[in-house]
């Protein structure tokens, strides 16, 4: 997406972590894992001095030879000027009055939060990184203290101010309270840190939410987006909820677009990975069920997936049929008896639909 495109997402969160995953991209960080700058930022002399500073030209240095050590492990695709690329960015983050000096600390944890990681190797290293006590090679001694969490989190605040979202989304304090609930002592070990990051805490939601971004990148659903007519629906699909077979893409949805018949307010859902049809039925009936037959309604629960391509066909061809019937709007005040009367061979069509489903997934069921 074009950043033009970026700032219309109305989502601050989608916004900033749309965002920060085009830098990601651009400056290449995709390509370097944490145990990598580990490596190049934390070894020996510079693990001790974790708490000093760098230079510029120290911080330029050992960003370049990260990136070459990133060459010899992958096909070389690294662009030349990622380095100065980051350096700048590091240095609006943490010497916005220009020093000329970066402390070692946040900007590796900036690093390591804008790799190809996953969360969790992220959330790990970054309690390596800040946690009182640690001897480095992940000692069992180390403990995260209400004073390193804010340190931290004021540190992985400054992230988002690069690419013009505010830092301000979530006070420090009320996470640092979260994060310490019930806990009994000064410091907390990294099993409680690691459960805390992973329930997603707001103050951090879009560090998970960018990586999700990365993963759904290249998913493609097939389906059309019933807003701006796209074939087929790549990234994140949102259905509404409240609209029959109302599929949106991404772009429409997080920018607020919407049609007629569908109003920003309806409940969506979100997908990350295609569905199969029957999970697509199953996700229809759930719909379904309460406007056909309030009496008759069972949950259904746990479809076992069979892939059994020719169900899945029947079901699809069943689905469409049935699209084709509910196209039709239930008449509201004075009607015509024609109306009337399509409207009962529509409901007529669902009733058999539903029992024919119920037929082919009931058997099942455990
Ligand atoms: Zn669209
Ligand atoms: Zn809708």
């Amino acid at each position: 997406m074009a950043i033009n495109t970026l700032n219309n997402i109305e989502n601050s969160m989608y916004r900033t972590a749309f965002k920060l995953q085009s830098v990601q991209t651009l400056c290449q960080l995709d390509l370097i894992d944490s145990s990598l700058i580990e490596q190049v930022f934390l070894h020996g002399s510079f693990w001790e001095a974790r708490e000093s500073s760098l230079s510029v030209h120290q911080l330029l240095q050992a960003l370049q030879e990260l990136f070459q050590r990133t060459k010899e492990g992958k096909s070389g695709e690294v662009n030349p000027r990622a380095s100065e690329l980051i350096l700048s960015l590091l240095q609006m983050m943490y010497d916005s009055t220009g020093t000329g000096f970066l402390k070692i600390l946040p900007v590796a944890a900036a690093l390591i939060v804008l790799s190809g990681d996953s969360p969790l190797t992220k959330y790990r290293a970054l309690f390596q990184l800040y946690a009182e006590n640690n001897k480095g090679n992940y000692d069992s001694g180390a403990r995260m203290t209400r004073k390193t969490l804010r340190n931290l989190l004021k540190d992985l605040q400054q992230i988002p101010t690069i690419v013009g979202e505010s830092r301000t989304l979530c006070p420090v304090e009320s996470a640092v309270r979260s994060c310490f609930k019930g806990a009994l002592s000064q410091g907390i070990k990294e099993e409680k840190f690691l459960s805390w990051i992973q329930s997603e805490p707001l103050i951090l939601l879009w560090l998970p939410t960018c990586h999700r971004l990365s993963a759904t990148e290249m998913v493609t659903h097939p389906v059309r987006c019933s807003v701006c007519r796209t074939f087929p629906i790549v990234g994140l699909r949102y259905r509404c909820l409240k609209c029959l077979n109302f599929d949106i893409c991404q772009v429409c949805f997080l920018s607020g677009l919407h049609s007629k018949s569908h109003q920003k307010s309806h409940p969506v859902i979100e997908h990350c990975v295609q569905m199969s049809a029957t999970e697509n039925t199953k996700l229809l009936l759930r719909m379904l069920r309460p406007a056909l037959a309030p009496a008759e309604r069972k949950e259904i629960i746990n479809i076992k997936e069979r892939n059994d391509q020719l169900e899945e066909e029947e079901i699809q061809e069943l689905l469409s049929k049935l699209m084709d019937a509910f196209n039709l709007e239930k008449p509201s005040g004075p009607q015509s008896s024609v109306n009337k009367d399509l409207y009962g061979g529509a409901e007529r069509v669902c009733k058999a639909f539903s029992a024919l489903v119920d037929k082919i997934t009931l058997p099942n069921l455990k």
